[in-house]
């Protein structure tokens, strides 16, 4: 455990203060709480954080008393600000995790932005009514946010709809979860999924998500046909063929095992080597193949499939 991973909580509303509360209780000591709004009758009343709070107190600023009482070692931040991409970098910049249970679009869609820009994992939670919804994004890695989200949703806040404290508390429980494993270092089970859980019936369900070709934040990255020839170089004499694969999210050892198990993926110290019937190839952990082949259709042909498993898995 990293207990001193920076974690921000975006939006200290009714699942956002639960959250905050689950990690610092799983261990965790550092929080940037964010929240642009302040405390209605209603919050005292449906989030047991803000207890003993005054109504009209900032959020995040209320989040932090509440919070320093119930756990005096913790170091915690607070900004009363609306997320903007502006201001992103300037209070998100700290952290290296990021928890979002805003009820925003606009938000969301800053957070995604500010993520992926800056390479860093982001536990996405919505509720309403009796349902939650908890999904891990991993830069680089597709679907992204934008992809299932692509366009602006009128924000539908839970002040005004409720929100059913067991979907709260479920929610908080499996953003929690994945937090924990993101700052140990290990796999989150939510990437690409989204998990969705209804307190009226009592069912949870672990739903796949789907990378769409026409992102405007992910979709170019990933397009193969956008794989010029200027990004492939012939080592002279060689026989074999260089690919730069820029915008290739980096490749581990674990994920050239399982992403590329298809092309039966044998590794070599911090290389990867793959082949299929014309050509093998040799790949980077920054995502560059060495390809060798006879002739460049075929090298092509496996950086391609290369390019293709890394990403649509
Ligand atoms: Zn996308």
């Amino acid at each position: 455990m990293k207990p001193k991973t920076q974690v921000a909580v975006v939006g200290l509303g009714r699942t956002g203060c639960r959250l905050a509360v689950r990690l610092l209780d799983l261990g965790l000591t550092r929080l940037t709480l964010i929240d642009r709004d302040y405390l209605e009758a209603a919050d005292l009343r449906d989030c047991p954080l803000y207890k003993h709070a005054r109504e009209f107190e900032p959020k995040a600023q209320a989040a932090k008393a509440a919070l320093e009482k119930l756990y005096p070692k913790a170091k915690l931040t607070d900004f009363t600000v609306s997320l903007d991409s502006k201001n992103a970098a300037r209070f998100l910049s700290g952290a290296k995790v990021v928890c979002d249970d805003t009820d925003n679009w606009l938000a969301r869609k800053t957070i995604g932005e500010h993520c992926w820009k800056t390479r860093k994992p982001w536990v996405y939670c919505g509720a309403l009514k009796h349902q939650s919804m908890v999904s891990t994004l991993i830069p680089g890695q597709r679907p992204c946010w934008s992809c299932w989200n692509p366009s602006l949703q009128k924000p539908v806040s839970c002040t005004a709809f409720g929100l059913d404290p067991k979907a709260a508390v479920a929610a908080a429980r499996m953003q929690g979860q994945e937090t924990i494993l993101i700052c140990l270092g290990k796999r989150p089970r939510l990437t690409g999924k989204l998990w969705a859980y209804d307190s009226q019936t009592g069912e949870k369900k672990i739903l796949p998500l789907h990378a769409n070709p026409r992102c405007s934040m992910c979709g170019n990255r990933a397009r193969v046909s956008g794989l010029k020839e200027k990004n492939a170089y012939y080592l002279c004499g060689s026989g074999q063929y260089q690919f730069t694969n820029k915008g290739l999210p980096r490749i581990s050892r674990r994920v050239a095992m399982t992403r590329l198990s298809k092309l039966y993926p044998k590794q070599f110290g911090i290389l990867t080597q793959v082949h299929n019937h014309a050509a093998t190839a040799m790949i980077f952990p920054d995502g560059r193949t060495i390809v060798r082949a006879k002739g460049f259709k075929k090298a092509m042909a496996l950086n391609s499939a290369v390019v293709n498993a890394i990403y649509q898995n």
